[in-house]
């Protein structure tokens, strides 16, 4: 997992000089559980990055509708560059100069579960799921519950896949999640709250 490859093309988008995000350290990332967050994040376009822990990185992806209850909306998900586990609890500001930019929210983390077996009855582990182009997992969160499958259907350089709920007990066409549920679940704040305490220079947790 240590490769020199560890978190490269994440390292390289950024200045740790100027911006709070985490570095990442691979050692953290042993023995944590199977979590999942999704940040709000207000940048140029906003959007809501859904990540997974798989492989001691968070797999991401930037969902510019974010994650939705209604098992027949599938949400376009652009598949961006491995976050180290520690980005998990990130909350505050990224400088206007540093890719992205914006103010970030932990809008929604827990921890998921795989059911998904192979023909010899073994889980399948995330990562293989996702190099087959198509996963599925359980999410449990304080926003989002139940099953989620991503579906890759562009490959290459900017990887398109497809977020979808599952259609199971937890499916609910009528909540609107990313609408009506706009606060942190790790501080509570709203966007424009986070903003202000980064501003103010009590951003960092
Ligand atoms: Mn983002």
């Amino acid at each position: 997992m240590a490769a020199k490859s560890f978190l490269e093309k994440y390292r390289g988008k950024r200045d740790f000089d100027s911006s709070s995000e985490p570095f990442g350290d691979p050692e953290i990332a042993k023995g944590k559980k199977d979590i999942f967050v999704v940040q709000k994040h207000d940048a140029t376009n906003l959007h809501y990055d859904f990540r997974l822990l798989a492989n001691g990185v968070l797999k991401s992806w930037a969902v510019p509708k974010g994650p939705s209850t209604d098992p027949d909306e599938k949400r376009l998900a652009i598949a961006t560059e491995d976050h180290p586990v520690e980005y998990a609890d990130f909350e505050g500001i990224i400088p206007e100069d540093q890719y992205g930019g914006g103010t970030v929210m932990v809008w929604d983390a827990g921890t998921y579960t795989i059911e998904k077996k192979d023909k010899d009855g073994n889980i399948i582990p995330l990562e293989k799921q996702l190099e087959n182009g198509r996963a599925s997992f359980i999410l449990n969160g304080e926003k989002l519950q139940g099953g989620y499958s991503l579906i890759r259907i562009k490959k290459g350089e900017n990887e398109q896949w497809l977020l979808k709920k599952s259609d199971d007990d937890k499916a609910d066409a009528r909540r609107n999640p990313t609408s009506t549920q706009n606060n942190s679940v790790l501080t509570g704040r709203t966007m424009k709250q986070i903003k202000k305490d980064s501003e103010d220079g009590s951003g960092k947790e």
